[in-house]
């Protein structure tokens, strides 16, 4: 019997390089249900290629749209809720490819229903790790992280004693801007900041990796999915993404995963639930490398992680507070509303007002995501 896969943002870069995996194998894997926000015709090529059962559409106009142009027997469901319904579906894998904080829902009906998680959405963590996690473990689920570096922490993971540990660095290639002059930053064009040198991504996670948000984000991640105290935890710049990530342990010994930089590798790892029954990725020929290069993280140049570590320390309004105001920030750079350097102006004001009030359960978490969303709108709007 072929195993059925969920994909949660199927027309995005996470979900082209499923698809790729699942092409290549047919006769394991069989896609059972789609979520996209609102490209028709992506998903409309997906559905006549691979034939799901289900699509589900968050934008109910392209719903409609859809409806019109295939079978009526075509099962899609449609509005905010849509892939969080999908997510509950039972099946062998849900791949969780979302961008943002809309990821949250999805991961949350995903693991309450005890399916298993390709995960790919870092932000659910972020603003809500601490009821996800719980709830995984309380579940028969399991989340295999698609983020290259906690793809290469959960394999590094099997190989050493937790009390071993003494602390795991996660990789930084440094973005487009390690080299650019800093007092040239408030010019970078929105352009400029999705031109990444080594991973073809979508334009959010590409500007936050430009202005290194993306690592704060996967600290805090890496928190939650490894049961890691900040002090253990920590990123260096490594501009040729080939080693993913590094755990140092107490007797002096140090783990390192590395591969060339193709997210089909992490997607296949999860889908065949860590086996590694064939190629996924061109394999990395060591003499043919040039340098490896490692140097710290620069602060100066990236207050955006250093804003991520104070979050962390801060507790969960924070974290989410960092998140929500950074995917905001991060919209209205792409539309040219603010400066590339306005992003951690943003996100540090709405930090400065942020309390340490728990955030006891998932309808917490997403109305204060909504009031966060709102608040930081009239800020930039002010
Ligand atoms: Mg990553």
């Amino acid at each position: 019997m072929k195993l059925p896969v969920i994909l949660l943002g199927a027309t995005g870069t996470i979900g082209k390089s499923t698809l790729d995996i699942l092409r290549a194998h047919p006769e394991k894997f069989q896609l059972l249900g789609i979520s996209a926000q609102r490209n028709v015709d992506a998903v409309r090529a997906i559905v006549e290629e691979f034939s799901p059962a289900y699509v589900a559409m968050r934008d109910k106009a392209a719903a409609a749209q859809l409806r019109s142009q295939l079978p009526a027997s075509m099962h899609i469901i449609d509005g905010a809720g849509a892939a969080a319904e999908l997510a509950a579906t039972p099946c062998h894998m849900v791949v969780h490819g979302v961008v943002g904080a809309a990821g949250i829902a999805p991961l949350h009906a995903a693991l309450k229903a005890g399916n298993k998680v390709a995960l790919a959405n870092k932000e659910s963590l972020v603003c809500a790790g601490h009821l996800m996690i719980p709830l995984l473990k309380a579940s028969n689920s399991e989340i295999y992280p698609v983020d290259s570096e906690h793809n290469a922490l959960f394999q590094l993971m099997h190989h050493s004693r937790r009390e071993e540990i003494s602390s795991v660095v996660l990789t930084a290639s440094g973005g487009p801007f390690l080299q650019r002059d800093i007092s040239s930053f408030s010019s970078i064009t929105a352009k400029e900041a999705i031109a990444h040198p080594n991973w073809v991504m979508g334009s959010k996670i590409s500007v936050d990796s430009a202005t290194m948000a993306n690592k704060g984000l996967e600290l805090i991640e890496a928190h939650y999915l490894f049961d890691l105290p900040p002090d253990k935890l920590d990123a260096i710049i490594h501009p040729q993404s080939l080693v993913h990530a590094i755990i140092h342990l107490r007797d002096g010994s140090s783990l390192a995963h590395l591969s060339t930089p193709d997210m089909r590798l992490p997607i296949a790892y999860a889908l065949h639930e860590g086996l590694r029954p064939c190629a996924a990725a061109t394999p990395l020929s060591l003499t043919q490398l040039s340098t490896l290069e490692f140097m710290a993280m620069d602060e100066a140049r990236f207050p955006m992680f250093t804003l991520a570590r104070a979050a962390l320390a801060e507790g969960a309004r924070a974290m989410l507070t960092y998140n929500t105001a950074n995917e905001i920030a991060v919209e209205a750079f792409l539309q040219n509303r603010i400066r590339f350097t306005e992003i951690v102006e943003v996100v540090e004001q709405c930090l400065s007002t942020t309390s340490s009030a728990p955030l006891a359960s998932i309808d917490e978490v997403l109305e204060y995501d909504a009031m966060i969303r709102k608040h930081t709108l009239e800020r930039m709007a002010a």
